[in-house]
């Protein structure tokens, strides 16, 4: 780990990365101010939220609960399972959109206040930092001299802080009561959930105190995909040229043509990712507002108006007119509405039982030696409730046959689906070009449903089956 001075940004390929490759750590300055604020009061909010949620129940069920192991998605107190395709379907596609449309809209507001990324590292392990190594000073070099027990202290403190989210983030995919008991059970009863816990807890720490920044600039994939997701009318911050050129730090009442930039970079040293905002937009921004903080401080200490650097949009910045409505914007809406509906359709319209027919395995029908025609068939019982329910499968009133099935009523465990096979039984002479429709009818957890299915028998010609 080295600290860089600023090297000149066309040397870069990378805002992480020296000139010779080697990684330039950044320490971005604390610029207090309006928006710092803002983030730092939704911050605490959202990390409250995020360790809270996964302790709050809603219908009994865990507010959210991405139980992958089991194929099981509660959501706000609904559970999705895979057999759920058209709402989960509809649910992925909503997201997509919904994020195609506020990235079009407010740019990358997402990154800059609310994404856990950055609200772990900017409100929790930036200043954590700064306890040990003091204020960064310029050039990102740390505020104090960095002495080994200090350091040891601080990863040590970050391996907690790791920890603690580590956990967090595990509560989302197996439960608070489940989490409970890794916690307290000995490492040698549950060695698997153990690694689990042990290397969740190392990805944190590897992440928020080592790779940090890159995360954004060079693995996220909702930041790779910005360049096609904005357009000239999305909200970005932005630096404004015709105000600030030419920069520069000459007396600006002596008689030379200087614009408003005086060019003392701290909008640069401040920016956790290490980009220069006077570049123009750049992949790298994350919308964090602390270049808007930091130069508005300058300005109003050399008496100029705030808003050097702003929010506005490429449009706005080049003296054009915004415009809100745009087609983008209008396809998104669209298609976001029409899913949202489908959703809330789909939604009302889900029972707590799913049943499929299924033909049996092996020959498709049987001629029994009483002359009986024997059809096997597979059901297929999804039980959504919360306990443990029996079911009955019969075939519909009037339909000439009967059922050979072994276990009656059929029991089907909470939350999972059980597939059991049986017989069908017709006399011949019921099947017209060897096929006869009937209904089965299923009936348990409050819930009846009426399946058509199709039998299959010998094709007879004047009651004789042809030779
Ligand atoms: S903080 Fe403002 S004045 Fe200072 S270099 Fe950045 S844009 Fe120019
Ligand atoms: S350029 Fe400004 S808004 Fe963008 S990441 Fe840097 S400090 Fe934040």
């Amino acid at each position: 780990m080295t600290t860089a001075a600023l090297p000149e940004s066309e040397e870069r390929v990378l805002s992480t990365l020296n000139a010779d490759g080697s990684r330039r750590w950044l320490r971005p300055r604390l610029s207090p101010g309006r928006f710092l604020s803002a983030r730092r009061i939704l911050a605490w909010i959202l990390i409250a939220v995020f360790t809270l949620l996964p302790y709050l129940r809603i219908n009994g069920k865990p507010a959210i609960l991405l139980d992958i192991l089991h194929r099981r998605f509660t959501l706000f107190g609904t559970t999705f399972l895979p057999t759920d395709t058209v709402l989960l379907a509809l649910l992925v596609i909503g997201l997509v959109v919904s994020i195609f449309f506020v990235t079009a809209v407010f740019g990358r507001v997402w990154c800059g206040y609310a994404c856990p990324q950055t609200v772990y590292m900017e409100f929790v392990y930036r200043p954590l930092e700064r306890l040990f190594d003091g204020p960064p000073r310029a050039g990102g070099r740390p505020g104090r001299k960095q002495t080994g027990l200090r350091t040891a202290v601080k990863y040590a403190v970050f391996l907690v802080v790791s920890m603690y989210l580590a956990h967090t983030f595990l509560a989302y995919f197996v439960g608070v009561e489940a989490l409970r008991q890794w916690i307290f059970a000995s490492p040698f009863e549950h060695p698997t959930s153990f690694l689990v816990m042990a290397a969740t807890t190392g990805l944190m720490l590897f992440d928020f105190a080592y790779f940090r920044e890159q995360t954004c600039i060079v693995a996220c994939p909702y930041g790779r995909l910005q360049s096609v997701l904005v357009d000239r009318d999305s909200l970005i911050i932005s630096y404004d040229p015709k105000r600030g050129e030419p920069r520069g730090r000459g007396r600006r009442d002596a008689g030379v043509a200087l614009g408003d930039c005086v060019d003392c970079y701290l909008c640069v040293e401040t920016c956790p990712t290490g980009i220069d905002i006077r570049d123009g937009l750049r992949m790298e921004c994350v919308g964090c507002a602390q270049c808007i903080d930091a130069c508005d401080a300058v300005m109003e200490r050399i008496g100029r108006p705030r808003g050097l650097i702003r929010y506005g949009s490429q449009a706005t910045i080049a003296g054009e007119a915004g415009r809100v409505a745009r087609p983008r914007i209008f396809i998104y809406s669209t298609v976001l509405l029409v899913i949202t509906a489908l959703f809330i359709v789909a939604l009302s319209r889900k029972g707590v039982v799913d049943v499929t027919l299924l033909r049996g395995l092996g020959a498709p029908f049987v001629e029994l030696p009483n002359g009986e025609i024997s059809n096997p068939v597979r059901v297929k019982i999804m039980n959504r409730l919360d306990q443990p329910a029996s079911f009955r499968v019969e075939v519909g009133a009037g339909t000439p046959a009967r059922l050979e099935i072994d276990e009656d009523p059929m029991m089907v465990p909470a939350g999972t689906a059980v597939t059991k096979g049986f017989l069908v039984l017709t006399p011949a002479s019921v099947f017209t070009n060897g096929k006869r429709d009937i209904v089965v009818r299923v009936t348990g957890a409050g819930e009846t449903k009426e399946l058509n299915y199709r039998l299959l028998g010998p094709i007879t010609v004047g009651g004789r089956e042809p030779q």
